[in-house]
């Protein structure tokens, strides 16, 4: 598919061979000369984003008002079969698209504590875990008095199934990690993990933000017993589109959620006296679902849907090959290190790079219609999405990043750390 790649490709014929590279097109690309590499932390959107959004404003809303709610009703479980046929390897009524990862993280993670025995009190993370999933594991502790242990992770190679393996035991209610490490895309050996936590009676729960939509995950045939994960990143739902949560089946029954809303109630417009859960996945919905939000998250994954996820992650492993290659020979003479697992297969869909400088060089970038993310410390993350990156851009944005370095282009820039990078 890919011809071999090293530092000596020509991007050109690469992208001429790229079997995925007509669905840059389907985004909108106001400024095309643009080398976005952050769809890893905001995707781009997809045309069909707006006029799907468009379509229920100016269309069902306009025209059916509340009667809209009769089919409104069911989109949060529709979209999640959706995503879980697509893009995470789930079965139809497993996921649910609904709130944000952390709200559903805290559902979660919480309904799991409460779940296992009493002798289990012990919620499983690592130190190199995304900060709002340790916040609330932290607080999920204090508030219904538990105690989080915290594996230490090496921030560039990821978490260790065999730390994992040494934190877990008898007290253990909950391992909660993430499958692509934010900062160094480091991919965790879900399979595996989740074994080591089932073993020793605890539950699984996985962060998929960084993974879904980039990297084939499978939660079925990993035994993974909850997950949950965004849809604004590699599935470019647009910003603050809702969020999935995934509880497998045999377990939905016996999960109470810390949340008691409306919306998981048994028959709901009956208004009853009591809470009395559904017995499915709707259970952990809280309020209103919403729709304008989720319209988006299904019209976005329909690219992703189509292109599969293999050929996703095909071009994802050719993209970041690339890019290593070409930062080896060019970045790494001017003083970059790389931060980011070399073998593809313990990777997922970003590269990142480590220099002193990394701060004012990223801005530098932007300047030079480059976009990275900055992350601390002293990194700069490189995103590609299979969707709408070329390899042109890489090369592109190599040379771009050699240039500021070499000329010092970055010095001007302040290298006091914004308030959102
Ligand atoms: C982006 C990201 C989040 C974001 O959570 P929100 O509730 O949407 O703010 C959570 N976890 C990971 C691993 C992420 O990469």
């Amino acid at each position: 598919m890919y011809p071999r790649i090293d530092a000596d490709s020509d991007p050109a014929a690469l992208d001429a061979a790229d079997p995925l590279a007509g669905y840059r097109d389907l985004f909108a690309l106001d400024d095309a000369e643009l080398v976005y590499l952050d769809g890893n932390s905001l995707g781009r959107p997809p045309r069909a984003v707006a006029k799907a959004v468009a379509e229920l404003l100016d269309g069902t809303w306009r025209t059916e008002l509340v009667a809209g709610w009769d089919s409104w009703v069911d989109l949060p479980t529709i979209a999640g079969d959706e995503l879980a046929r697509s893009v995470l390897g789930a079965s139809p009524g497993e996921v649910l698209v609904a709130d944000s990862t952390s709200a559903n993280l805290y559902k979660l993670a919480a309904a799991a504590l409460a779940a296992a025995t009493p002798d289990r009190r012990v919620l499983v993370t690592d130190d190199d875990n995304f900060p709002t999933d340790r916040y609330i594991l932290a607080g999920i502790a204090e508030q219904f008095g538990a105690t989080l242990r915290i594996v230490r992770t090496d921030i560039d190679t990821g978490v260790d199934p065999e730390a994992v393996a040494a934190a877990v035991g008898a007290d253990t209610a909950v391992v909660c990690l993430s499958h692509v490490a934010y900062r160094s895309g480091a991919l965790a050996d879900m399979e595996r993990i989740s074994a080591i936590a089932r073993d020793a009676g605890a539950f699984t729960l996985w962060d998929l933000c960084h993974s879904a939509g980039s990297v084939p995950v499978e939660l079925n045939r990993c035994g993974v017993d909850l997950a949950v994960g965004c849809t604004y990143k590699y599935l470019n739902a647009g910003p603050g589109a809702p969020a999935f949560l995934y509880v497998r089946k045999d377990l939905q029954s016996r999960l109470r959620q810390p949340m008691w809303g409306w919306f998981g109630q048994t028959d709901q417009f009956a208004m009853g006296p009591e809470y009395r859960p559904v017995e499915d996945i709707r259970r952990f919905s809280v309020g209103t679902p919403p729709i304008s939000g989720i319209t988006a998250v299904r019209a976005a994954l329909e690219p992703t849907s189509r292109a599969g996820i293999g050929a996703l992650r095909e071009k994802s492993v050719a993209l970041t090959t690339y890019a290593l290659a070409l930062i080896e020979r060019r970045l790494v003479p001017l003083g970059f290190r790389v931060a980011t697992p070399r073998d593809p297969n313990l990777r997922g869909g970003h590269v990142t790079i480590e220099h002193a400088k990394a701060w004012q060089i990223s801005q530098a970038m932007r300047r030079a219609g480059i976009v990275p993310d900055y992350r601390a410390p002293n990194r700069v993350r490189l995103g590609f999405a299979p969707l709408y990156n070329g390899f042109g851009e890489i090369a592109r944005a190599v040379e771009g990043i050699a240039d500021i370095v070499a000329s010092g282009a970055y010095v001007e820039f302040d290298d006091a750390v914004s308030r959102v990078t």
